[in-house]
């Protein structure tokens, strides 16, 4: 079994969903039976499994941004350039990287971006700590 995260371009829902093998996911997305659990819209993709993340000081207004212009796929890979470019990549130590930037309050000029689990994600918001999910498209998907 295999579990995708699934983003659909028409409401902005992301979702998990199993699937028993890549291959059977590619061919119930070619027969058109991958849809989105909310609308029901067959514009569904793949994002990465893990939630792609990123905190700065600047979370919020950057946040609002994104949620504003992730209309299309195109205006995503915009705003990932955007990230890579303002954003330092701490891969799946996001979780280490944020307390570390949280608690010692190193004032760093950047962001950070990177990937963590759900349950991570969940203790760092319970420790006060703002880090944002973004839909994030492989860049070698077309
Ligand atoms: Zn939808």
């Amino acid at each position: 079994m295999i579990k995708y995260r699934l983003i659909c371009k028409d409401c902005e829902t992301i979702f998990d969903s199993w699937f028993s093998s890549s291959k059977e996911y590619e061919r119930l997305k070619k027969k058109n039976f991958v849809n989105c659990h909310i609308c029901n819209s067959l514009s569904v993709e793949k994002t990465l499994m893990s939630p792609n993340v990123f905190m700065s000081k600047n979370v919020p207004k950057i946040n609002s941004q994104i949620k504003k212009y992730t209309k299309t796929k195109k205006v995503i890979l915009d705003y990932q350039q955007f990230i890579k470019k303002n954003f330092d990549y701490v891969g799946e130590n996001f979780a280490y990287e944020a307390r570390s930037l949280h608690y010692k309050n190193k004032k760093a000029s950047k962001g950070i971006y990177g990937t963590t689990t759900k349950e991570d994600l969940k203790e760092l918001k319970e420790e006060g700590i703002e880090a944002e999910t973004m839909p994030w498209i492989k860049d070698n998907t077309n």
